[in-house]
């Protein structure tokens, strides 16, 4: 909630300032009859998010004349264009027909209904205002402009395309179809995977990590095709760690590429294989540690603890000091701004302009209808994110899960329609990995967020299903997870934590993404209990079910193996109460497949060839992940490739 006050304070006392001057400036629409009021500041509260969004209004007797939001636990970054744009359009046009702020929907509709419960309380028209048309948004001219490079799409590959573009000397226009920039980034856990030693240090090599290294020596090179010659390298660098005797954490950037390799290396229903491209999975694995040091030199501050992200599969795990996603954004967006990137909001574009085989500008079209030229002397960056939430796009393309259902919840903003890959394809771009889609095993079942919850590193979650039984090596590969997941009763299961493995939450405390605990638990999106028999009764799994279930985990732990599914990185012990449980269910997460590109973000024809003057970068390209991404993988990709792909535009001759 940073700014925020600040922000609203800056629209009401211009309101106000005006309103004193004339009711037609910051207050363009005149009162009508029907909305006069009984003069006075209301409180009410809209559900958000999480839980209550606070809001006063105060009223004169024709006007609405300024809107303060209060106490609530909406996501900061995420939901700041809401709770600031949604008070400042009611003030502007004395209306309710405001529309929602996408990616901010929920946040949006709290302070749109806890507004007209004010308007209801001053004795105003609720019905009234919601009919009535704000300031009507009015088609401009057409706009034109002439640039070295034009990034489509404001998340994380698109902002560092732009920052990275302008700091190889170009002249650079960003477009953004949205109210805000973000895209899925903001609202990503911001996991970034990369071997850091000096991080790494400080994490013990355990006997089960050594014990999944060891098992690397026992592959054939001969069965990793072109990932053979990297199978060998990091045979050599096992073998020598193991030399040395070293207690510290093993990793090195051929492991994160096998690791990669092997992750993303999936059959689909159709009998295809499909893995990742080996310069891709390089430049990414190598890349990651160097975009992680280009973040620092920017600002971007990182915790120094490492963890392992739901299916990571290794301790190389970075999170930002800023709350889940923002970080990346706020600090790119802030750098843009100082390299002089010009942002054009709510401008979505519609087309690729190519003129004899090149790629050379971007048609698009304002939010209210205004036509847009833009003109790149050196290059268009494709960076429009993926399409999970394009229920049909998703269905038409699967060949990977056994069904697609079009109604399954995502964790994606409504943003992530595949314009992109649309777009790329009718310019000749080859589309790969089309057939799969990543399932985030545990998301909310209901809204399919991230957040809402409590749980720990990956070796720490426990996994059970309605039943108390556990049914899946926790630590695995997330499709492996959301597989076991969706043959559950009702594609329901409870991450279970002690006290320990929750974080240690205490009274008013938040979880990772800002959410408040005690507010989670009234919700009953975690459930919270003394002893495990108080969660079973809580959530009404059989009589004795978790807690036998958990007390045999415990033992395997302390044996250091599980007979029943084959874990073998464990956290601690779940022993100290409270315990909690969060409910989850998979949902749609990231789209795998997208435009071909090659190690320098060119978009690649039909038959392997670049398209001149085309890039791209992030969720919107494929080849890398192949068939399943590891977690941690995403952050690193749009950094690693959005950078290649604005010095590669920049650089165009
Ligand atoms: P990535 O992780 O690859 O950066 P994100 O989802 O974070 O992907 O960001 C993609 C951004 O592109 C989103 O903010 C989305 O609103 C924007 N976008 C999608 N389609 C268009 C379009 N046609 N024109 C402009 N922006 C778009």
């Amino acid at each position: 909630m940073r700014n925020r006050a600040f922000k609203w304070l800056l629209v009401s006392l211009a309101c106000i300032g005006l309103v004193a001057v004339s009711l037609s400036g910051c207050g363009t629409v005149e009162p009508t009859g029907s909305a006069t009021y009984t003069p006075g500041t209301y409180t009410a509260v809209g559900q958000g998010n999480f839980g209550d969004v606070e809001v006063s209004v105060t009223f004169s007797a024709a006007r609405i004349v300024s809107i303060a939001i209060g106490k609530n636990s909406e996501t900061a970054g995420l939901s700041d264009p809401a709770l600031d744009g949604i008070p400042a359009a009611i003030v502007k046009g004395q209306t309710l027909a405001v529309d929602t702020v996408s990616g901010a929907s929920h946040s949006s509709e709290a302070v749109l209904s806890a507004v007209a419960d004010c308007v209801r309380q001053a004795g105003g028209d609720v019905e009234a205002l919601k009919a009535k048309k704000g300031a009507k948004a009015t088609k401009g001219a057409r706009i034109e402009k002439s640039v070295d490079v034009v990034i489509v799409g404001g998340g994380g590959a698109g902002l560092a395309a732009a920052v990275s573009a302008a700091q190889n000397g170009a002249k650079v226009v960003l477009i953004e179809k949205a109210s805000a920039l973000g895209g899925n980034t903001i609202r990503a856990g911001g996991a970034y995977n990369a071997v850091d030693p000096s991080r790494q240090r400080a994490v013990k090599m355990t006997a089960p990590l050594l014990g999944d290294l060891k098992s690397f020596l026992d592959m054939d090179e001969k069965s990793f095709g072109e990932f053979g010659p990297t199978l060998a390298t990091l045979k050599g660098q096992i073998r020598d760690y193991i030399a040395s005797g070293s207690s510290v954490l093993f990793d090195s950037v051929e492991l994160h590429a096998i690791q990669t390799y092997l992750g993303g290396k999936r059959v689909d229903l159709r009998g295809n294989e499909i893995h990742g491209d080996l310069e891709l999975v390089k430049t990414l694995t190598s890349g990651s540690p160097e975009a992680l040091r280009w973040l620092e030199s920017l600002g971007l501050t990182f915790k120094d603890e490492i963890s392992t992200v739901l299916g990571a599969l290794w301790p190389r795990t970075h999170g930002s000091t800023y709350h889940v996603g923002t970080g990346f954004i706020s600090v790119l967006a802030d750098n843009a701004a100082r390299l002089g990137v010009e942002i054009m909001l709510d401008t979505k574009a519609d087309e690729v302009i190519v003129e004899k085989g090149r790629v050379v500008g971007v048609k698009a079209t304002k939010a209210d209808g205004t036509p847009v030229v833009l003109k790149a002397s050196k290059g268009v960056v494709m960076a429009t994110g993926g399409y999970g939430a394009n229920p049909e796009m998703r269905a038409e393309y699967n060949t990977y899960w056994p069904s697609m259902p079009l109604a399954m919840p995502t964790t994606n903003t409504a943003n992530a329609t595949g314009d992109g890959i649309v777009m790329g394809e009718k310019a000749g771009a080859k589309l790969v990995g089309m057939g799969f889609v990543q399932l985030m095993p545990s998301s909310h079942p209901v809204s399919g967020a991230l957040s809402g919850g409590l749980w720990g590193s990956a070796e720490s979650q426990v996994f059970v299903n309605k039943q108390g039984k556990r049914f899946v090596n926790e630590y695995a590969e997330r499709d492996v997870l959301a597989s076991a997941a969706l043959k559950q009763t009702d594609g329901i299961f409870y991450i279970i934590c002690d006290q320990v493995t929750a974080g240690n939450p205490q009274p008013g405390s938040k979880n990772g993404w800002g959410d408040d605990v005690d507010t989670l638990v009234k919700n009953h999106d975690v459930y919270k209990a003394d002893t495990l028999a108080g969660l079973e009764q809580q959530i009404g799994m059989p009589a004795g079910s978790l807690s036998s279930e958990i007390a045999r985990y415990n033992g395997y732990i302390a044996a250091g193996a599980d007979p029943d599914f084959g874990k073998r990185n464990f956290g601690t012990p779940l022993l100290t109460p409270p315990f909690y449980a969060t409910i989850r269910s998979p949902s749609v997460h990231h789209t795998m497949g997208g435009l071909a590109i090659d190690a320098s973000a060119r978009v690649l024809g039909a038959s392997g060839e670049a398209i001149p003057g085309f890039y791209a970068a992030g969720e919107v390209t494929g080849g890398i992940h192949a068939g399943n991404r590891l977690g941690g993988n995403a952050i690193a990709d749009i950094m690693v490739f959005g950078r290649i792909a604005g010095a590669s535009a920049a650089a165009t001759k």
